[in-house]
């Protein structure tokens, strides 16, 4: 297996659980009244963590289209644990999905499932890439939320992680490594602030920031940054001031192309 990391998202609230995390707010925090043009990451509650995504090395190389599922009328979602009311929470928003899928998912209580859900609170929350939950074990979770907590997440920070998550279950890749992505990186300010904040080195950056996927992984052929599947990217991180917000709905072009994939 290959691990691509992306970006993803802890609320302040878990920075018990990840004392590293808090440090980093800190700093980010006091840099905030000094900036001319606040961008809204820095000024949410959250910082960006990251993910992984899971993609088999064999079907990365073939192409993006092996990755979509086949042969299915539906794809079956199993919480491996989890509250009701975190599960709830999972059902709703996976759900947006099916408005503009003709794949759509539907949350079973046992047996058999393609995708499977848990909870485990380590910090993590990461996908497998679309039918490559196909080669896991039915007792094991394909998807995790390591963060969510039913008491403090917000119903943004829900909508946001759970559409991001699913839309990998479908199939769907970073935004922002398309190679139709034309971002004018700022790679020193990005280098040193992944260093700083999650010990990055330059190679990680690298691969999981820099490094775009192949024309055969493209999710379509124009870049959208205003993808559910796009990191946030702060005007520090780019040498000509853009930047790319906190996206947390689905794109025109999102639904547009989860219809052209499942009709
Ligand atoms: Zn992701």
């Amino acid at each position: 297996m290959s691990r691509h990391w992306c970006l993803r998202w802890i609320p302040a609230s878990n920075f018990f659980i990840v004392p590293v995390v808090l440090a980093a707010t800190v700093v980010i925090q006091t840099t905030v009244p000094t900036r001319a043009q606040p961008f809204i990451l820095w000024q949410t509650e959250t910082i960006p963590r990251t993910c992984t995504e899971i993609i088999p090395v064999s079907l990365e190389a073939a192409g993006r289209d092996r990755l979509f599922w086949k042969n299915k009328t539906e794809l079956r979602v199993r919480f491996i644990n989890g509250s009701q009311a975190l599960r709830e929470q999972v059902r709703t928003y996976a759900s947006v999905w099916n408005q503009y899928s003709g794949l759509p998912f539907v949350f079973v209580e046992g047996g058999v499932s393609e995708i499977r859900v848990s909870f485990l609170p380590d910090g993590t929350t990461w996908s497998y890439i679309g039918n490559a939950a196909q080669n896991v074990a039915q007792d094991v979770p394909t998807m995790n939320f390591g963060w969510f907590d039913e008491h403090t997440t917000g119903p943004v920070e829900f909508r946001r992680v759970i559409l991001h998550e699913f839309g990998h279950a479908l199939g769907l890749i970073h935004e922002h490594q398309s190679p139709a992505a034309a971002i004018n990186w700022n790679k020193i300010a990005v280098y040193q602030y992944y260093f700083d904040h999650f010990g990055w080195s330059h190679n990680k950056v690298n691969e999981n920031i820099f490094k775009k996927y192949a024309t055969a992984l493209t999710q379509f052929t124009t870049y959208d940054p205003t993808s559910i599947m796009h990191y946030p990217i702060p005007p520090e991180f780019t040498n000509d001031n853009s930047h790319v917000d906190w996206n947390s709905s689905l794109s025109a072009q999102d639904k547009q192309f989860v219809r052209h994939i499942y009709p």
